[in-house]
């Protein structure tokens, strides 16, 4: 199996500890957790994926807004600055331990939150990434 992911994602999955919009949404959320904290794959998608599905019968979701977009195009290219490889739909990741402190580490740095410019979240996951990204649940295989 390979869990299915637009590129702002590959940030927002490094500061999830069971926040988010809906009760569909972070139990949804918190199984994709437990996939990728077992050492399945991801294959970045372009527009809604595993993550957004639940939000898409609701009638007020922006994962098809043209800001959410732009999120991944800035993500995308921050990803690939940092791991120097192509980031964009249609690639495969495999997000092992030394995956998730290289993009923890950035992203703590600052390195990586462009695509995070008005997000409403943005305090909690800059808290989260400053108390060293405690209690999330993305974490490495066996970790
Ligand atoms: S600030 Fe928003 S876009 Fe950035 S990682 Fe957090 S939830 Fe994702």
């Amino acid at each position: 199996m390979t869990v299915r992911l637009r590129p702002h994602h590959l940030l927002c999955m490094l500061t999830f500890i069971g926040k988010g919009y809906t009760a569909a949404f972070t139990e949804n959320y918190r199984l994709i957790a437990k996939r990728l904290s077992a050492g399945e794959d991801i294959l970045i998608v372009e527009g809604p994926d595993d993550i957004c599905a639940p939000m898409l019968g609701e009638t007020d979701h922006h994962c098809l807004c043209d800001s959410v977009t732009e999120r991944d195009l800035k993500s995308s290219e921050a990803v690939e600055a940092l791991l120097g490889m192509p980031a964009g739909p249609g690639v495969s990741i495999h997000p092992d331990a030394d995956f998730l402190a290289r993009m923890r580490k950035a992203f703590r740095a600052g390195f990586l939150r462009d695509g995070c410019a008005r997000c409403e979240w943005s305090p909690l996951c800059t808290g989260i990434a400053a108390s060293g990204f405690e209690d999330v649940l993305v974490v490495s295989p066996g970790g």
